[in-house]
């Protein structure tokens, strides 16, 4: 059983960690939060017995084999770097940081202590995404040419705050929504890629010249070109993740979600076919993993290199909607 302490008193622990940590026989053992009262408040509301206000005393607590780090993106580096280096293991949330030195510098701290590091791009943990990364490497559509994410929907006003009004903690839609899209294209693709352009939208939500949509493409590799929209300005819009190949394409509809649930089309020569789905909870299959690797059996679902894979591709997303042109990604690995 892993004992966890959390780096962040936030809504994602709240919302859906907290409880597929509990559901994979993980415990809690204590909380971060940098205001006190809110801390023991939480930990009241969660039934965590401890709560801390120093991240000296959550990360030197012998009784934390391993922390969940969700604080805002700009906190993450320093918090994961003193957990590596107190010998705990780190789940951190995405984006691992805001620059690509950070990124590395964590993950970097991570292998020297010999902890498992894992990022929480939750969507590698879809029944959906492993249908359609399995299909593909089965040969079911051919040579994969083309793909398109819709990841567009409306930002729920609780999660209205940094991600509209502070750059410098990696708000805005690129940093939060084309990272996930380019974790999932990287799982589903076994492709990494390697070049950006994009147009940023100001859609009225975000009022400090962060983008709150944004529409691009990237190039992978293979070749592969993919097409992305993302937008917290959406509401009825609904979510897709499409692969195009050669011999066959994939359909995959209502997928870019944090819930179980979507379905997956596949269409080819021998018709079209809805993909049996066995849906699980995306956050509890991240844990069994990461789990899993802290017992020396795998890797993470979505390592700290996974991690700096999209935050580098994020970057470029930025840079060529700032600039309008196109940008390379590298990832530095
Ligand atoms: P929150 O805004 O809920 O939490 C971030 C920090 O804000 C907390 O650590 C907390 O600080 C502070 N905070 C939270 N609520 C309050 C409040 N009511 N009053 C004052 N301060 C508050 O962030 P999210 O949970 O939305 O995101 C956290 C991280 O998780 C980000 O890196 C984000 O990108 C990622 N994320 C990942 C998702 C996924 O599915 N993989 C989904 C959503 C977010 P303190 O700890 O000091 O109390």
């Amino acid at each position: 059983m892993t004992r966890w302490g959390l780096i962040g008193a936030s809504t994602i622990a709240h919302e859906w960690v907290i409880d597929a940590i509990r559901a994979v026989g993980g415990e809690i053992v204590s909380v971060m939060s940098t205001s006190a009262e809110r801390g023991a408040s939480y930990a009241r509301d969660h039934d965590i017995p401890k709560s801390v206000t120093t991240l000296v005393d959550l990360v030197g607590d012998p009784d934390v084999d391993a922390v969940y780090v969700s604080t805002t993106n700009e906190l993450h580096r320093d918090q994961v770097i003193a957990a590596a280096q107190a010998g705990k293991h780190i789940l951190c949330e995405k984006p691992l940081s805001t620059s690509l030195g950070d990124a590395h510098a964590m993950v970097d701290a991570a292998r020297a202590a010999g902890v498992v590091m894992a990022a929480n791009h939750h969507l590698r943990g879809a029944a959906t995404h492993q249908a359609m990364r399995d299909a593909i490497a089965a040969g079911q559509i051919g040579k994969p040419l083309a793909a398109r994410v819709c990841h567009a929907g409306l930002l729920p006003a609780h999660l209205q705050g940094w991600r509209l009004d502070r750059p410098e903690a990696g708000g805005g839609v690129i940093l939060d929504i084309t990272v996930h899209d380019t974790d999932t294209l990287r799982f589903v693709l076994g492709d990494d890629p390697v070049e950006a352009i994009a147009f940023g939208q100001h859609g009225g939500l975000a009022q400090s010249g962060l983008e709150d949509a944004v529409m691009g493409a990237m190039r992978f590799k293979s070749g592969l070109i993919a097409q992305f929209h993302d937008s917290f300005t959406t509401k009825y819009a609904v979510t897709s993740f499409e692969v195009h190949g050669s011999a066959g394409s994939l359909f995959g509809r209502n997928c870019m979600i944090q819930k179980p649930g979507g379905t997956v089309t596949l269409r080819n020569v021998e018709g079209e076919q809805e993909l049996p789905i066995d849906h699980g909870n995306l956050y509890e299959n991240t844990l069994i993993a990461f789990d899993a690797a802290i017992a020396g059996r795998g890797k993470p679902l979505c390592s700290g290199e996974d991690g700096i894979w999209s935050l580098a591709a994020g970057l470029a997303v930025t840079k060529a909607a700032a600039s309008g042109a196109s940008v390379k990604i590298e990832s530095g690995l």
